[in-house]
């Protein structure tokens, strides 16, 4: 039971149906099957049982795995997330605006590691958010210019 993880997550574990066994975050909205919040936790959990040597030993593994079969893993995920979109949708809703705060602690933490450890795809994510806050200021630009506009006269 990580309950001292969960006190500095300011999750009130005690109202919540179920939490993460990692985090204490509320996961009521979850599949029942549902042990953790998201891979992160499922991972730092597995991690510590597995102990430092296998903990790196999997890391390892995994790297060379998810190289080996990106695409068919990237594949796998676009097909059930096509598949999922509606439910993911609300079960997504529902668990963000229960757990809001703890999401933006955790974005933060996963931005600053991906700065730390791989500034590349941090980089990209960057460039990524500007690129769709340029497209959005566009749309909200070109909505403004509904007005009829004259034609120069010749
Ligand atoms: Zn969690």
């Amino acid at each position: 039971m990580m309950a001292d993880t969960a006190l500095s997550d300011q999750v009130d574990s005690g109202k919540a149906e179920r939490v993460c066994a990692w985090c204490g975050a509320d996961i009521s909205q979850r599949h029942a099957r549902t042990k953790f919040c998201g891979v992160n936790c499922k991972q730092s959990s597995y991690r510590r049982k597995m102990g430092k040597e296998g903990r790196l030993k999997n890391q390892a593994y995994n790297k060379r795995y998810y190289a080996e079969n990106a695409n068919r893993l990237k594949a796998q995920q676009r097909e059930w997330n096509d598949k999922n979109r509606e439910h993911r949708k609300i079960r997504d809703k529902a668990y963000y605006e229960a757990n809001a705060d703890h999401r933006r602690k955790k974005q933060r933490e996963w931005l600053q590691r991906l700065k730390r450890e791989r500034p590349d795809e941090y980089r990209e994510h960057l460039l990524g958010q500007r690129e769709r806050q340029r497209r959005r200021d566009a749309q909200a630009a070109l909505s403004m210019l509904i007005l009829p506009i004259e034609e120069p006269s010749q």
